[in-house]
């Protein structure tokens, strides 16, 4: 298996899904995936707010992208071409600094 590839993440993430039946024991439903990425989006902030093991941050930053994989799937969207559109926009941007620390927006003045 190829650890890299992004289409074996997704196929693993979708067999997890298929193996508790996500689908059909609402695993699925998106506001219920909305509310375990803020769980877990707070378990990545503990760790940094409580200078918790890097092996932990990485951890539950895992937890996080497996659940955003997963809300592709549930939602029906092509995470990976959505990320390259987005990452090709955000090179365009242009950055500023404000209270000393980097922004990259599409800044309107
Ligand atoms: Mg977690």
């Amino acid at each position: 298996m190829n650890t890299d590839s992004y289409a074996q993440m997704l196929a693993a993430v979708q067999a997890f899904h298929v193996k508790h039946d996500f689908k059909n024991t609402g695993g699925e439903e998106l506001v219920y995936r909305v509310a375990l990425m803020s769980e877990e989006l707070g378990e990545i902030s503990a760790c940094v707010s409580k200078g918790k093991p890097t092996e932990l941050l990485a951890e539950e930053c895992a937890d996080l992208m497996i659940l955003l994989m997963g809300t592709a799937i549930a939602a029906d969207f092509d995470l990976r071409e959505a990320f390259w559109n987005k990452m090709d926009a955000l090179m365009k941007r242009k950055s500023k600094m404000i209270d000393g620390r980097i922004r990259v927006s599409e800044f309107r003045e």
